[in-house]
């Protein structure tokens, strides 16, 4: 088997070589970055997606299922948003011969299918606040180049979308939204950045928009989600408006939480290495795989054993696959961790005469697990394997970010900058221009490293209203 490309110093190329060689996903179909899911990138995303579940519904959010496609006239009804979305977007103008009287286009996002209905849904106070999500297909006409799970045609996606009644009401969702994706993120032991967007790179039609950023491959970042407030943007040319208390007539306030495939990529991003994909458990196809050590000498003694632990770690409800195929145990070393499953358990004759697994986790660390505990020590290897990955990445991500003091600064960068920044937009422009990228905008939350109070603006000089805010090379 070819060795995997060098993560450090050619990150992409790493990216697609392990994406490929851990068969998440098959690009070979016949529409530029319209991905097929295999068996294997299928089970991920089912999990992932479960994480993402469990802590929305947790929010008290209900899912809901709307139609693929939007008629063009309800898609034009607010203008930022259709600006926005404009040059991205396929549209349908046939049905069967003939031209259709309204184009119809793929949702490349769901505002406009769902608020129509959502004016039809909301009438009086008692009916909100109002919060559903969906986890369905969108589709962009993405122009640049495609990268499997970064960024594609077709696009698995999470949105939330909800109807409060007033700014207050919605200024708490957004809150909400950002503390479920603290857990989520913590399942998939991903450290990131919330990152208020500059006025000019908020989402379409948004009030404002806080993204969530992980650096990936030195100065790169990668978003991997967002939480947008639209005040009334939305509800106003759409006409979601209830009955207050008092009978007075009130616009709904909305917001938006978005994620997507994205996160499977970050996570193949964030933990790979030379040997490839590495999960965390709550999201690995598999979290054990079993390896029987077969010998002449050994007759079936590790075989039995390794078909009765595999079946005692499934009724204890764990995802755990026995390889029990004929190729050489070396072999099936290298293929496991290359599709990254967190706990190999590997059973040969002295395993077998001694009723102790050789436990051997996806960052090599080694362990005997009896086989009268295996549910116990199991659960305890996960759980230190878990915790260790994630601390590997906090360490990883504090040193992905480094200040930058001038201008000149920023081109050679191989980190993520932080910089003064006055809040005009002129001086925006000028850093992103400086670093060849996006002035990401301004941390919501304490900085990944210690950089003290913030001094001067770092495109103009001037001191009043700088804060630290975050510039990179979005991939
Ligand atoms: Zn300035």
């Amino acid at each position: 088997m070819a060795e995997l490309p060098d993560k450090r110093t050619a990150f992409i190329d790493w990216y697609l070589a392990v994406v490929e060689a851990a068969n998440l996903t098959d690009k070979r179909y016949g529409v530029k970055g319209m991905n097929v899911w295999t068996p294997y990138g299928f089970l991920a995303r089912r999990h992932l997606d479960a994480v993402l579940v469990r802590e929305i519904e947790a929010t008290g959010s209900q899912p809901v299922e709307f139609p693929t496609l939007i008629p063009a006239n309800e898609f034009a009804k607010e203008k930022e948003h259709i600006k926005g979305f404009d040059a991205e977007v396929f549209w349908v103008t046939k049905g069967g011969l003939s031209d259709l009287d309204v184009p119809l286009v793929l949702r490349p996002t769901s505002e406009t299918a769902i608020y129509p209905v959502f004016a039809l849904w909301v009438r009086s106070h008692r009916d909100l606040p109002l919060n559903v999500y969906q986890i369905v297909n969108v589709f962009r006409y993405e122009t640049k180049t495609t990268r499997p799970f970064l960024r594609v045609r077709e696009i698995h996606f999470f949105e939330e979308h909800t109807c409060q009644v007033d700014e207050a009401a919605a200024t708490d969702r957004v809150r909400s939204n950002l503390g479920a994706f603290r857990k989520m993120a913590e399942a998939f032991a991903l450290p990131y950045l919330s990152v208020r967007r500059p006025d000019w790179d908020k989402f379409p039609g948004a009030f404002y928009s806080v993204a969530f950023d992980i650096p990936v491959g030195g100065a790169r970042t990668l978003q991997i989600g967002s939480v947008h407030h639209y005040r009334d943007n939305f509800s106003g040319p759409y006409g979601i408006r209830y009955e207050t208390a008092d009978g007075g007539q009130q616009l709904a306030h909305q917001t938006t939480f978005g994620l997507s495939e994205r996160l499977l990529g970050a996570v193949v991003a964030v933990h790979g290495d030379e040997k490839g994909v590495v999960f965390p458990s709550a999201i690995a196809p598999y979290e054990v795989v079993i390896v029987p050590i077969l010998s002449a000498q050994a007759g079936d003694a590790p075989l039995t054993a390794a078909r009765a632990l595999h079946a005692r770690l499934k009724e204890s409800g764990r995802r755990v696959h026995l390889d029990a195929g004929d190729e050489r145990p070396g072999a099936k070393f290298y293929r496991w961790e290359l599709q990254g499953v967190p706990l190999r358990l590997d059973v040969g004759r002295r395993e077998a005469e001694a009723r102790s697994a050789t436990a051997v986790d996806r960052l090599g660390r080694k362990s005997q697990v009896g086989f009268d505990s295996v549910e116990r020590d199991v659960a305890e290897r996960l759980a230190d394997f878990d915790r260790t990955l994630f601390e590997r990445a906090q360490v990883a991500f504090r040193e992905a970010f480094s200040v930058a003091r001038s201008l000149d600064d920023l081109p050679r960068s191989e980190r993520v900058r932080l910089v003064g920044w006055c809040g005009r937009e002129e001086c925006g422009h000028r850093i992103e221009t400086a670093i060849e990228g996006a002035l990401l905008g301004i941390p919501e939350e304490e900085l990944p490293i210690e950089v003290g109070p913030v001094a001067d603006c770092v495109a103009c000089g001037g001191t009043e209203g700088v804060r630290w805010a975050l510039a990179g090379r979005p991939i």
